[in-house]
C-alpha cells in the first residue's frame, strides 16, 4: 500500500495554535475535554467566561465536517454552554458564533466555536446585521433559493 503524506498539511498541523493546545504543548484554561472536544477560555475574554469549543481533530472550517463529527461536537455544546452560564448569576444570555474563512473574521484555522455570555445590551460585545430587505425583489430571492437548493447535497 502506498500511503502519501500531505507535507503542507502535517506542518499545518505542527503550527496550529489550537492543535498544540488540544496536545497541551501550550496552556489553556481548559474547562472541558473529553475524546471528542476540548473546551477552553478564549485568551480574549470578549466578555468574562468567553469559551471556545473545538474539536480535537483539525478541521479548518465548517465546510470540513462530516455529519458525524458535526454531530459529535454540536451535541457536547449545550452542556458547555450551561456551564459556563451556571458560572456567573451575572449571565443573562450568550451568543454562540462560528467565523469561516478571513473574510468572516476568522483568525485561527482550526474550526471553533466562541460562546460569549452577555451580561447587559451594552457589554463588550456587539453584532450588527443590516436589514437589506427592500433591496431584493421576491424574484431576486427565488433565484437565490434556486441556486442554494441545487447545491444541497445528501
Ligand atoms: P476567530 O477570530 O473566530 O478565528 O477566533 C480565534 C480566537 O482564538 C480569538 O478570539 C482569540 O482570542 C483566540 N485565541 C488565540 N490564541 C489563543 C490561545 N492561545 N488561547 C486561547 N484563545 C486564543
Ligand atoms: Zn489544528
Amino acid at each position: 500500500m502506498i500511503v502519501s503524506i500531505d507535507r503542507k498539511k502535517v506542518k499545518h498541523l505542527k503550527d496550529c495554535i489550537f492543535c498544540k493546545i488540544v496536545r497541551n504543548e501550550i496552556p489553556s484554561y481548559t474547562i472541558y475535554e473529553d475524546d471528542v472536544v476540548k473546551a477552553f477560555l478564549d485568551i480574549s475574554q470578549g466578555t468574562p467566561g468567553h469559551t471556545l469549543v473545538i474539536p480535537k481533530k483539525h478541521i479548518a472550517n465548517i465546510f470540513e465536517y462530516d455529519p458525524e463529527l458535526a454531530a459529535a461536537v454540536f451535541s457536547r455544546i449545550p452542556k458547555i454552554a450551561r456551564a459556563v452560564k451556571d458560572s456567573n448569576p451575572d449571565i443573562k444570555g450568550m451568543n454562540i458564533l462560528n467565523n469561516n474563512g478571513q473574510v468572516a473574521y476568522q483568525s485561527v484555522f482550526h474550526s471553533h466555536f466562541h460562546l460569549v455570555p452577555r451580561y447587559t445590551n451594552h457589554d463588550d460585545f456587539s453584532m450588527t446585521f443590516k436589514d437589506n430587505s427592500n433591496k431584493y425583489t421576491p424574484d431576486d430571492l427565488k433565484k437565490i433559493q434556486d441556486s442554494i437548493v441545487a447545491h444541497i447535497g445528501d
